[in-house]
């Protein structure tokens, strides 16, 4: 890996990649990607809670040069949105631009030598351009709860979900009512039979339901294929 490339990227998400497909496509190839996790995909990588899935149709929720014409549902589920980005990021070559496991810690401006100084958690690069793409909601947010670090049950966050747990016969709550707790609180009741999941406040703010769409959809394999978005 080189340690001055034209373009630093940071992040492998949609937005990073996205970024980094398109330096190649215009022969810009002297970049590098920062990626602290270990494999592409940013929020797609880490939310992994029952019934994770986009709420955008999926054939809009892609790249604009890398459609896909058969996906297997209409909003896209999180192992398939995964699978689009890894395989997307193979397609274009991107990969091996990828510095895994390295997260940027610092970056300062060198006004006199005209770049960015990165520090980074597996040593230090330069880059003239510095594009973030580090992304809304990466890193889990509790709320302040008074109270919340004495509570002796187990607690998780919804982007770190705990597969090992078995919920089936615990009494759940969630806290928020977006779209993620909505999500994980009708997934899991319906598939573990859990008991009613409480919510602190009272309207959920999205509770719109996704129509679902199992088969390959016939406007994705004939229209979307003949005619680029
Ligand atoms: C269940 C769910 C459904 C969603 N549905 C939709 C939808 O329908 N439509 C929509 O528009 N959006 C949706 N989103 C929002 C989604 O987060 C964005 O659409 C998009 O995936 C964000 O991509 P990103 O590349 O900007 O950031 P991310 O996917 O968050 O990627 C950021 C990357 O940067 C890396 N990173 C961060 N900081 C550093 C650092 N200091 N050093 C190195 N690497 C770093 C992270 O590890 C991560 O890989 C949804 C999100 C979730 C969780």
């Amino acid at each position: 890996m080189p340690t001055h490339v034209r373009v630093a990227i940071i992040g492998s998400g949609f937005a990073g990649l996205g970024m980094a497909i398109q330096l190649a496509r215009h022969g810009i190839d002297d970049f590098v990607i920062v990626e602290r996790g270990s494999e592409v995909g940013g929020t797609w990588r880490d939310n992994t809670y029952p019934g994770a899935a986009c709420d955008i149709r999926s054939d809009l929720y892609s790249f604009s040069f890398a459609p896909r014409h058969d996906w297997k549902h209409r909003y896209g589920r999180q192992a398939e949105i995964l699978d689009y980005l890894r395989s997307t990021a193979d397609r274009f070559g991107i990969r091996p631009r990828i510095r895994f496991d390295t997260e940027l810690m610092e970056a300062t401006w060198d006004a006199v030598a005209a770049f960015w100084r990165l520090h980074t958690s597996t040593g230090e690069l330069t880059a003239s351009v510095l594009v973030s793409a580090a992304g809304p909601l990466i890193d889990p947010v509790w709320p302040q709860i008074p109270g919340l670090e004495q509570f002796e049950g187990l607690r998780f966050h919804s982007s770190r979900w705990r597969h090992d747990l078995d919920l089936a016969d615990l009494r759940v709550a969630v806290i928020g009512t977006g779209r993620s707790a909505w999500t994980v609180g009708s997934t899991s009741r319906a598939a573990n039979g859990l008991q009613p999941i409480r919510t602190p406040s009272g309207t959920p703010t999205t509770t719109a339901s996704r129509k679902p769409w199992p088969t390959r959809c016939a406007e994705n394999s004939t229209l979307d294929s003949h005619v680029p978005l």
